[in-house]
């Protein structure tokens, strides 16, 4: 049976809670959680133990849970699962309508009423992460429901909450049809190879798409393109397709090689006539350097935190050096494509780390377009600190 508990919530953050914020946090209740279970309902309560929400217990790095509604009489049943479904796919309509683009986002977590659980589509296969054993002693409620709004022609899951929110490696099929991979989907009218039962991630990260876009659409045609920590290359495939003269691809991952020489294949792009290099970005920087090599263009995608035998590289830190490295081998009017999706600074901050990079390097630039989550990532409205993605087209002035 699942535990239904009384949990006082201190007065400072009733407010927050009942204008909508969907996060739980230790800090925000009085009451002792010590010996409550993963999946608990709690029934959130003010000083005057009057009504102000129910939320579930799940522990994330983040957080002890989230809010799923303010209605006291809402059950988490299939009902409540397929309603939130239902609401989240009519948001993406023209979506499941689009025929040049198949791999989508249908569900994102607290910003379509459910924290811990994302769902995204893949040419009619379905993938769950899951960010705690919380959210996930629901999962038989949540696929019935699932599967009662769409069509799912094979499910996959991700199981994201062993610790700090890192893959467990697991069986990923759940049920339907089993996917044959690499799976091909398309997004604008471009083609990406991705594998829904390899590990943590899926070849490509759909937040990115109207990035991906843009770098095909405006700033390709005639251009080199260095495109560093690029994992499976998808922005250089981009770049291809939008005329890039050449692109240059940088991820030390050994498996990058193989599975960009396959973005590109499945692109039909001559991959020998692209630069594929698996090495460290900060070598590859010195490497440019040495070898007088200039980009017109350069992606920055780093991971919010990187460890390698010989360095740690924390984007919260060291953005602004990495923006003078770049400049070392950029030309003059050339673009800065930077990006950072660690959620624990905002837009503001982060273009505080590029003005000091630029700075620093004493050089002069303008930013030309920004973007955040795409519409498909929907964030709860008023909490932009939800939006984690962050993305600066930089023209270098000369
Ligand atoms: N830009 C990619 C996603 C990047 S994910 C895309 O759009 O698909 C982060 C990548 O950085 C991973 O593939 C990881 O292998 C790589 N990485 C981490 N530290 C690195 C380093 N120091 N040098 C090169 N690659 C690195």
């Amino acid at each position: 049976m699942r535990q239904l508990v009384e949990v006082k919530v201190k007065s400072k953050s009733v407010k927050d809670i009942t204008n909508g914020y969907p996060l739980l946090s230790k800090e925000a209740i009085e009451t002792s959680l010590e010996k409550i279970q993963e999946g608990s309902i709690l029934r959130l309560i003010d000083s005057n133990g009057r009504y102000i929400a129910t939320a579930y217990y799940g522990l994330q790095n983040k957080g002890i849970g989230w809010v799923l509604t303010r209605k006291e009489q809402e059950k988490m049943d299939t009902k409540f699962f397929v309603k939130k479904f239902s609401e989240a796919i009519a948001k993406r309509e023209h979506f499941y309508a689009a025929e040049d683009t198949t791999a989508f986002r249908v569900f994102n977590g607290e910003g379509d009423g459910i924290g811990g659980l994302t769902i995204d589509f893949f040419n009619g296969f379905y993938m769950a992460s899951w960010y705690s054993e919380g959210i996930y002693s629901f999962r038989e409620d949540i696929y019935q429901a699932l599967n009662e709004v769409v069509e799912v022609r094979g499910l996959y899951e991700k199981l994201r909450f062993n610790t700090n929110g890192q893959y467990v490696e697991q069986n990923d099929y759940v049920s339907g049809e089993k996917g044959e991979f690499p799976l091909i989907v398309l997004e604008n009218g471009m083609k990406y190879a991705v594998d829904l039962n390899d590990g943590a991630m899926t070849g490509i990260f759909l937040d990115q798409r109207n990035v991906r876009k843009a770098l095909r659409d405006r700033y390709s045609e005639g251009k080199t393109v260095l495109n560093t920590f690029s994992y499976t290359g998808a922005f250089s495939v981009a770049a291809v397709l939008g005329g890039s003269i050449k692109t240059t691809s940088v991820d030390l991952a050994k498996r990058s090689l193989p599975k960009t020489i396959e973005q590109f294949a499945v692109n039909g792009i001559d991959y020998e006539a692209q630069d594929i290099k698996v090495m460290n970005v900060f070598d590859y920087f010195r490497y440019a350097d040495r070898h007088d090599l200039k980009f017109d263009v350069v992606v920055l995608d780093p991971p919010s935190f990187a460890r390698t035998k010989k360095m740690t590289f924390s984007t919260a830190k060291d953005y602004p050096k990495l923006i003078k490295d770049t400049l070392k081998i950029t030309n003059d009017d050339g673009i800065i494509i930077a990006s950072t999706n660690n959620a624990s600074f905002n837009m503001k901050k982060f273009k505080t780390f590029i003005d000091k990079g630029f700075s620093e390097a004493n050089k002069r630039y303008k930013i030309i377009e920004e973007y955040q989550l795409p519409e498909d990532f929907t964030v709860p409205q008023h909490y932009p600190e939800f939006n984690y993605l962050k993305v600066v087209f930089i023209k270098v002035m000369s």
